[in-house]
This record gives structure tokens, sequence and C-alpha cells, in this order.
């Protein structure tokens, strides 16, 4: 027989969202009348914009033609929508041959693990999207789970008292650090001068930097930066990910894109680009068409007021979510509620309890599904975090819930 592979045995507990999604089901089916709301998982739930799904649906048809047809393209994707994403999101800081076209952010960041192989240190907000350790407790770069982290990872603390940036000091020489402003699960967002010494870390210290930007579409303060690559010294030792999912509704359209600048280097001297390039034309092979041709869509000026109309919808509900948590009720429950404007995720303190608890009691007093901080590393303990992907009749009616819970 074949031996498990030990990334898979070194990963302990099960993932966060079925977790959440096996007590939603418990719960309802000892509660069959209970109409529960989810203010969970981040996934979107307004309609695609018209003229992004017909510009797909427009594309699928013509696949039908002789004339328009396609197979297989170019892995790195189309090259009109390299072009496009470079000058709409990057002006002069990328080029357009530096912009990798893929099935979406968590994808690549999985993908990306193989470039720094299995033993490569690995440091990691705490809190932080599951993927970031996860995946490199797979490829064997975490090491075994001692019982407070993986041996291999350097959890960065991100809390209340140090504003959400991290202590870089406890970070080691020549780490993989995995970074994410807009931040999920704490709605936090880097200041330009947090970045710039992150950035100044990373280059002082043999460090590269996977940037996850997923959410930069939803920063509305003009002074917070939405690029790594607004930070001088970047292209030396950063990489960016991001996706139309978030901005786009494209969760299940799939598309997403990284950013290798031609400047980054291994040690021995090579070139990031170059085996980054070879990844995605050897591991991958090319994002959809259909959905390339969607991203284009996005990115045209009605395309983009679109998004920029779906994002002000979310942000709607976050700002009446962030009101309900700031009540009364919850004010004398001891929460304390941190919430930027500038992302989906409004994230809730209640100091002395478990994040698990208040989970349940959310969903037993409210019939409202959150998803406890816990999940996204221990530094998260305490905290929930409540999504504002909803319809607005949903949350209103969640946020009417909860304004009369209590303990
Ligand atoms: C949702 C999310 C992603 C995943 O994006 P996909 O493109 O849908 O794979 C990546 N990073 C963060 C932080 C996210 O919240």
């Amino acid at each position: 027989m074949l031996k498990r592979n030990t990334g898979f045995s070194n990963l302990t507990a099960g993932y966060l969202f079925p977790e959440v999604a096996r007590r939603r089901r418990e719960y309802a089916s000892k509660n069959p009348n209970a109409k529960i709301i989810s203010l969970g998982i981040g996934n979107t739930t307004e309609p695609l914009p018209k003229c992004i799904a017909q510009a797909m649906a427009d594309y699928s048809i013509s696949l039908s033609t002789a004339e328009g047809y396609s197979g297989y393209g170019d892995e790195q994707g189309l090259t009109e929508l390299r072009k496009r994403i470079a000058e709409v999101f990057y002006k002069d800081l990328a080029s357009d041959d530096e912009v990798f076209i893929s099935d979406g952010a968590k994808c690549d960041i999985a993908r990306i693990q193989t470039l720094f192989g299995s033993k490569v240190k690995i440091a990691v907000q705490d809190p932080a999207y599951p993927v970031y350790v996860d995946g490199s407790v797979i490829v064997g770069a975490a090491g075994k789970n001692t019982g407070s982290g993986y041996k291999g990872v350097t959890y960065m603390p991100c809390v209340p008292e140090n504003n959400f940036f991290p202590d870089l000091s406890k970070i080691k020489k020549n780490s993989l650090i995995y970074f994410c402003s807009p931040n999920n699960p704490t709605g936090a967002v880097s200041s330009r001068e947090e970045l710039k010494k992150l950035v100044d870390f990373a280059n002082a210290n043999g460090c590269i930097v996977i940037f996850d930007a997923a959410y930069r579409e939803f920063i509305r303060d003009e002074k917070l930066p939405k690029s790594i690559f607004e930070i001088e010294g970047s292209r030396h030792c950063a990489i960016e990910i991001n996706s139309f999912s978030k901005p786009a509704g494209f969760t299940g359209v799939r598309l997403g894109w990284s950013v290798v600048p031609k400047e980054l280097k291994f040690a021995d001297g090579t070139s990031v680009h170059q085996d980054w390039n070879r990844v995605m034309t050897t591991l991958f092979n090319g994002a959809s068409n259909v959905a390339q041709n969607g991203g284009l869509a996005c990115l045209t000026d009605e395309g983009l007021s679109a998004m920029k109309s779906v994002i002000d919808y979310y942000l709607e509900n976050a700002s009446l979510i962030e009101k309900t948590f700031r009540g009364e009720n919850f004010r004398k429950a001891g929460a304390e509620v941190y919430f930027t404007g500038n992302s989906p995720y409004i994230w809730v303190k209640f100091p002395g309890k478990k994040s698990w608890n208040v989970f349940d009691s959310l969903l037993e007093k409210c019939n409202v599904v959150t998803t406890p901080g816990s999940g996204f590393g221990p530094a998260g303990e305490s905290f929930i975090r409540i999504s504002a992907f909803g319809h607005h009749a949903d949350v209103e009616e969640a946020c009417k819930r909860l304004s009369e819970f209590s303990f």
C-alpha cells in the first residue's frame, strides 16, 4: 500500500466552514421552523451585472461558430486581459507580462507553494484566511502541530492592541510571509507606513511577501494603499494575488490573477517570475476563456461602475451590521466592534467568551450564522466575524433579531 502524504496526517481539525455548516444543519434539524440567515461564509450573493453576464453569453455563443471558436489559449491568460489588468489596477506599477491570469486567488495561493518547496519557513498573520497555513501543511512546509500551532509557522498576532498590524521582529530570516489587506477576517487595512515597514523588513531579511489583495475594491479611504506595489521597494520582495470573486461576484465563475515582478529573485539569483511562468504553463492550463471574457467586460467603464455599485451594496449592509453590533444590547454584553468601512467584514470581540460559544448563542437566539474567530487562528479567540455578503432584506431581518440579543 502507498504511504499517505504526511502533510495530510499533519493537518489538524476540520476546515472551519464545514464545521460551521455542520452546526447549522444540526440546529436546523432540531428546529425545522427556524428561518436561519447566514452572515457567515464570505460568499457573494448579488447577481452579476447584466453587461458582464451578457459578455460571457455572447462569447459562449461565438464558440459555436467556426470564426469564434478557440481551444487552449496561452496558459498565462489572454493578452488583452493581462494588459487591461495592468492598466486598470497597476498603472505604472506592473507590466502586462508580470500579470498571470488564473482560476482564482485560492488556487494561486495553493500553486505558489510549489515555488518554495517543503523547506521554506512560513509567517502568517494570526488570525488568517485558512489556506495560507493549511496549504503549507499539505506541501510539508509547516511541519507538525505542537498544540499551539505548526512548528514551521510563525504566527503574528493581529489584535486591537497592535491596531491589527503585527510585530515583524518575530519573523525568521528568509521566510515566506503571507499578508492580507484588507484583511479577512479582521477587516483591518494596513496603511502606507505599515506596508512600508513590511516591505523594508522583507528586503532586509531575505523574505518574500505573498500579498493577498482580494478585497482591494472595498477600500473607500483614498489614503489607503490598494496594492503592495504602491510601496517603494516592493518589486524586490512581493508577489500580489487577486481575484474577480469578491468585487465582481465571480466566486462561481472563477477568475483571478497574480503579479510577479521581474526584479524578484531567489537566493541563487534566479528569477521567481521565470519559475512562476513555468508553474503556470506546466501545472495549469489557463483560465476558462468564457470567464476571461467576463473579466474583460468587468474592466470596461460600464463594468467598472457596475462592480462599484455591487460593492456599495455590500458596504451598506456592512454599515447596518456595524450599527447593530454597536447597539445598547451588545454594549451590555461586552462587545467591542472593529470595522473600518473598507471591507465586507465586521470583527467583534466578546472579552472572556469563547468564539464557538458566541457563535452558538447567536445561532440559537437569533437564528443568525456567523463565523467564529478562533477558526482563523489562536488570536481570533473571543471574536466572531460577521459577513456583509447577503441580500439587504436578509441583513435587515438578521439585524432586527440581533438588536434584541442578549446572552
Ligand atoms: C475569498 C478569498 C479568496 C479566494 O478567492 P478566489 O479567487 O475565489 O479563489 C482569497 N483570499 C481571501 C482573503 C479571500 O477572502
